[in-house]
């Protein structure tokens, strides 16, 4: 509830690899392109839509949908206290400093491949188990969808895939 960001935060902040500071938003963007040693970030360009944004913040008729979303979702008080920063412009000086983030892709879901019957055991194409052959987990479509189909929520995969090893691992059990 207090100003400033936690001790783990701020750590991030001064000691992060991937974080980038800065008082201005030129400064940023030089310290952006350094950081990936490339000019992959158009200062021109990343200031136009930061004013553009900061326009629609500032505009309590504004009819952004993202603002607008925002405001709706700070009317919970929970958040309005204590979780969320309070919307202001990025270019609030008095709100600083910038704070950039070098962000990595990595492949989050497979969504499976390979098709199992109710033992985990896989199908060939023409719907025969393939002798010898189990599978479980996210290579079988249980880490998003799955057991949960198309209800499948964030979180809710571990579980699916943990289910899905113990029914492989009994039906092996069982066959052996
Ligand atoms: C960023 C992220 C966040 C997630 N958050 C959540 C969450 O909050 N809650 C939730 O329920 N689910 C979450 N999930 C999904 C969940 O973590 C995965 O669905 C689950 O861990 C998949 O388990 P798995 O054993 O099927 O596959 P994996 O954990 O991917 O295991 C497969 C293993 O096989 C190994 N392997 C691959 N090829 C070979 C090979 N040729 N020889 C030998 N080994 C090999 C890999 O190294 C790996 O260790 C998240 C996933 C990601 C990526």
């Amino acid at each position: 509830m207090r100003p400033g960001a936690t001790a783990p935060v701020d750590a991030f902040l001064r000691r992060g690899v991937d974080f980038v500071l800065a008082g201005d938003l030129r400064t940023l963007v030089r310290g952006m392109n350094d950081l990936v040693g490339e000019p992959l970030v158009d200062h021109d360009e990343l200031e136009r839509q930061v004013v553009a944004r900061d326009r629609e913040i500032e505009n309590p008729f504004g009819k952004d949908a993202q603002v607008t979303a925002i405001h709706g979702a700070r009317r919970y008080r929970g958040d309005r206290l204590i979780r969320t920063a309070a919307p202001h412009r990025l270019l609030d000086r008095a709100a600083g400093p910038l704070v950039a983030v070098r962000l990595h892709v990595v492949t989050r879901k497979s969504l499976g491949g390979l098709e199992t019957d109710l033992s985990a055991r896989v199908l060939r194409p023409d719907g025969e188990p393939l002798p010898g052959l189990y599978a479980a987990g996210e290579v079988a479509g249980f880490g998003g969808g799955g057991v949960h189909g198309y209800r499948s929520l964030e979180g809710t995969f571990l579980g699916g895939c943990l289910f899905s090893g113990r029914v492989a691992g009994r039906a092996v059990a069982a066959a052996l």
